[in-house]
């Protein structure tokens, strides 16, 4: 087991699958490539699941089993983000090389911990599963797609053929946490971070419009400082803040588990909420995303020259829409903040967050793997702050959590999308021992 999965994630790292939303700047070849290197390293998969293509190179395996009345959506994706050449990658991102590491021996590369790690984990489940003659006791499916680092459409395309066939998952598990070392402060334990839903991604631009002109003849309330202008009062009215209940589920979890004097706040936080999203609020920018709405300024564009007053000004706004508000609402309170009618706002780009999936027997299951395969961690809900694929299955499915079963310490988890993105060896056989578990675990 360990051999083969180490060599597979190896092989998969050596094969530059960058996605870009561009598909004339995509190299199908190394998708294509990719393909044929996963039906090499897992043979029985290929040959005894059934295969749907989705997207360009998505894919979506039918694994049946003695049930399919609880199905089980496995997701993992193939593309990876692109290498900055210009950071100091200790070791080739492309090589997927075996190094010394701070977890000890470890695959290095682009794509180890996101997303090829769960990819080479789960086929390696599998195909030992078929080995061994394992018959799941529910049907099982895999979604890997292949563009979900540019937000494609491939796993929009695999709840499709979902839906055609009448499968609604009993449990759908996608990547986003994960045993966290290192997650809070003053807590030996690693957390197990089960997502149960995910903030939406929206994206809004302010438009002010003017006469322009000659920059010698400036005129007052120009297009430029009326855009300056909403961008302060956007940043002096934030959100309103209120921890959400998988958050105070979280602190509840933490208590014993942090120092004492915290212990007694921690354990009865559901009925302490205000003062908890108070101490969120005052610990810093990632503890108060947890909370709300997250409004980010982000592109600026006006004069194209220095001696030229801008006709037009825009101003890029990326929202995170917390668990509770809407699209709708945020407009409407981005309108109100800004306070002046001659600003346009547009909606560039429109996505709500994920609802709550329930801690109930879907969430045990995981919940008793981690238990299982990670004694020492504390499994626990979470809000998760980034997007993934698993969004989409939100559609035909109430049990959607992300989570992806490898130990990972802060420097590994900030190497994401940067990098020194690397996996211990004995993380990776960790993780597949664990999806293993979870099918040998589905319920008759
Ligand atoms: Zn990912």
């Amino acid at each position: 087991m360990t051999d083969r999965v180490v060599a597979a994630l190896q092989a998969l790292v050596r094969i530059p699958t960058v996605s870009d939303r561009d598909p004339a700047r995509v190299d199908t070849g190394a998708f294509d490539r990719l393909l044929v290197e996963l039906a090499t390293c897992f043979p029985l998969l290929h040959e005894r699941l059934e295969l749907t293509r989705v997207g360009t190179h998505g894919l979506l395996f039918h694994w049946a089993g003695a049930s399919a009345e609880r199905p089980v959506v496995l997701m993992a994706h193939l593309d990876v983000v692109p290498v900055d050449t210009g950071a100091p990658w200790r070791h080739d991102p492309f090589g997927g090389e075996v190094h010394a590491s701070d977890v000890g021996p470890a695959v290095w590369g682009r794509g180890t911990l996101d997303d090829k790690g769960c990819v080479a984990a789960i086929c390696e489940a599998v195909e030992s599963l078929l080995e061994a003659g394992h018959e799941p006791a529910q049907d099982v499916w895999l979604s890997f797609g292949c563009d979900e680092e540019v937000s494609g459409t491939a796993a929009i395309e695999a709840v499709g053929v979902l839906r055609d066939r009448g499968v609604t998952p009993w449990l759908v598990l996608d990547e986003g946490g994960a045993i966290a070392g290192g997650a809070f402060p003053g807590v030996k334990a690693p957390l197990g971070v089960i997502g149960v839903t995910e903030k939406g991604t929206t994206s809004l631009e302010l438009v002010a419009e003017g006469r322009g002109g000659h920059a010698s003849t400036p005129a007052r309330n120009g297009p430029t400082a009326r855009i300056a202008r909403a961008i302060l009062r956007i940043e002096k009215s934030p959100f309103p803040a209120s921890a959400p209940a998988p958050t105070l589920e979280l602190m509840r979890r933490l208590a014993p588990h942090v120092p004492l004097p915290l212990r007694p706040f921690l354990g009865r936080a559901d009925r302490l909420a205000p003062v908890v999203t108070r101490a969120l609020l005052a610990a810093g920018p990632e503890a108060a995303a947890m909370t709300r709405t997250t409004v980010a300024a982000t592109t600026l564009s006006g004069s194209p020259a220095l001696n030229v007053i801008a006709s037009t000004a825009k101003a890029g706004l990326n929202i995170r829409v917390m668990v509770g508000d809407t699209v709708a609402g945020v407009v409407e309170h981005i309108r109100k903040a800004v306070d002046d009618d001659s600003i346009r706002i547009d909606v560039v780009e429109s996505g709500e967050p994920s609802p709550v999936s329930p801690m109930d027997e879907a969430f045990e299951l995981v919940e008793g793997c981690i238990g299982e395969v990670f004694p020492d961690a504390v499994a626990t809900p979470y809000v998760m702050m980034a997007a993934t694929d698993s969004r989409h299955f939100t559609a035909i499915s109430d049990h959607v959590y992300r989570f992806a079963p490898f130990r990972m310490t802060k420097a590994q988890r900030e190497a994401i999308h940067s990098y020194d993105e690397h996996l211990g060896v004995a993380d990776l056989v960790d993780g597949a021992r664990w999806y293993r578990l979870l099918i040998e675990r589905l319920p008759a």
